[in-house]
């Protein structure tokens, strides 16, 4: 494919991504919003908590509010302790011992004040700790890449990234960009990994360096997100509505991507000739080793999550 036929590509499957930002978020996106806002925002210093003693939790919750959504804990998981604040209502009588007015003409309608009287180890359980009905789950990548994902891993070398499959990663994301290095979880379906790899590269294309400084994280996300629908469509993959749906997601819309339509447009025709150029895929380019220790790396990282709720991960 050469670059005009990749860009023309480029335009159609644009056009279809803006048409589904148009129609606003899907029937599963609202079903999966719905079931996220049953879950509790935690305090950064318990966020912290979370993630120290469970690196890959992705949604938490105590005991009881698993029971009220139909799932248990399984048995022998140990709880993440985090610290509950321990409410209590400021009596008439503690105002008067801490020398207070104790006012003639106090009302005894006035509401009592609620005040923090200390914090207790309270323990919550990572969704994977549980069992029972199926949550909801965010919009799925269909399909098979064939040998795209190959050609997609060969276009991360000719970039010289580093691309690491692994096992899990911080909040359990998908992927992250780490700025010369790419992290992708190997145990996700074929078309997910595509997909993912697809982000994460244009991540590292678009966002090092000063336009990230520049860029809030609902452009960035909507940038990456747009150029791997381009590229998924590009190779034939059904997309549904998840690219519309991340998005939306990170409060991405219609406006969002046409501010950045040629950037992204540019970027994804760009892999998109790459990856279907007539070159031997070769298991490593000679030479040059990856980048992603020089010294003028800009240190970046960005985590790709899309069940967190309760373990924000700054990036
Ligand atoms: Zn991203």
């Amino acid at each position: 494919m050469n670059r005009e036929e990749a860009l023309k590509k480029s335009d159609d499957a644009l056009k279809e991504l803006s048409e589904s930002l148009r129609q606003g978020k899907s029937e599963t996106l609202l079903k999966y919003l719905s079931m996220l806002s049953r879950f509790h925002h935690y305090s950064f210093g318990n966020c912290m908590l979370i993630v120290m003693q469970r690196p890959t939790a992705t949604l938490v919750a105590g005991f009881q509010r698993w029971k009220e959504l139909h799932r248990w804990v399984k048995k022998d998981e140990k709880g993440i302790a985090i610290l509950a604040p321990m409410i209590g209502r400021r009596k008439k009588d503690d105002n008067a011992k801490n020398g207070g007015s104790g006012a003639v003409g106090e009302s005894d309608n006035e509401p009592e004040a609620k005040v923090v009287r200390g914090f207790r180890v309270a323990y919550v359980f990572d969704v994977e700790q549980t069992e029972g009905k199926e949550l909801e789950q965010f919009t799925s990548l269909a399909g098979d890449p064939g040998d795209y994902l190959l050609r997609l891993e060969y276009v991360v070398r000719q970039h010289r990234l580093q691309l690491d499959y692994v096992d899990a990663i911080l909040g359990g994301a998908n992927g992250a960009s780490y700025g010369g290095r790419i992290e992708v979880v190997s145990s996700l379906p074929i078309a997910q990994k595509f997909s993912t790899l697809a982000h994460e590269l244009a991540h590292e294309l678009l966002h090092r360096g000063d336009r990230r400084d520049q860029t809030s994280k609902t452009v960035r996300e909507t940038e990456a997100e747009s150029v791997a629908y381009v590229v998924c469509r590009g190779i034939g993959l059904e997309c549904s509505t998840r690219a519309s749906d991340y998005i939306q997601l990170w409060d991405g819309d219609e406006k969002v991507l046409m501010q950045s339509l040629e950037l992204i447009r540019s970027v994804a025709a760009d892999i998109l000739s790459r990856l279907d150029a007539e070159t031997e895929i070769s298991p490593a380019l000679p030479g040059d080793p990856p980048t992603a220790n020089a010294p003028n790396a800009t240190p970046m990282v960005t985590v790709d999550i899309t069940s967190v709720r309760e373990v924000t991960v700054a990036g």
